[in-house]
């Protein structure tokens, strides 16, 4: 990303919507915004591979793991406006398992992108399979989206819930319920 280039488009912004960016309140918001969007944007220049990073270890058991409650903000592409709330990812490894910390470090990759929260969810799902051959892999993932609160409508509570089912998770009823049922009973905590 260009900084300079990104820090004069926020400039010409500021012109349209009718704001003065000389004044001393907005003179450094070009610069805190291009940088802004730099970060929020970071997943382009990450793979999921590359962020796991070789943290996947042996575990000799083929349990279901669960992470509930993972953090997600990422940005709609339709209004470059912040979507967020939390995801959970549950998988059955064939003896593969990752560290704990590299599920969010998935998500987090794959969110700071411009994304939609159906996209979003799936991509998750296929990038948990190929970095663990997980025989199976479940993503529910609940947010509220500025678009929708903010403006439009206005429903200011309304959630939006996306799942991703794949392998044994799509295929028997059964591990799908288990793993629906662990992610459910955390909203009763
Ligand atoms: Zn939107």
């Amino acid at each position: 990303m260009d900084q300079a280039r990104v820090e004069s488009l926020v400039r010409e912004l500021l012109v349209e919507i009718g704001e003065d960016p000389s004044r001393e309140g907005l003179v450094k918001t070009p610069e805190r915004m291009a940088k802004a969007l730099a970060f929020l944007t970071r997943g382009y220049s990450l793979k999921p591979h590359d962020v796991v990073n070789g943290a996947v270890f042996e575990s000799g058991s083929d349990n279901m793991v669960v992470v509930r409650d993972i953090d997600v903000y990422s940005l709609c592409e339709h209004h470059l406006l912040p979507f967020f709330g939390h995801c959970h990812v549950g998988y059955i490894s064939r003896g593969r398992v990752l560290g704990v910390s590299k599920i969010a470090r998935i998500v987090d990759c794959l969110a700071a992108r411009l994304q939609i929260q159906e996209r979003l969810t799936s991509e998750i799902a296929r990038a948990v399979r190929d970095e663990t051959g997980a025989e199976g892999v479940g993503v529910v993932m609940e947010c509220q989206h500025l678009c929708m609160t903010m403006r439009g409508v206005q429903k200011q509570n309304s959630v939006m819930s996306t799942s991703a089912v794949l392998g044994s998770f799509h295929d028997d009823a059964a591990t799908r319920s288990e793993f629906l049922s662990i992610v459910t009973s955390s909203h009763h905590r």
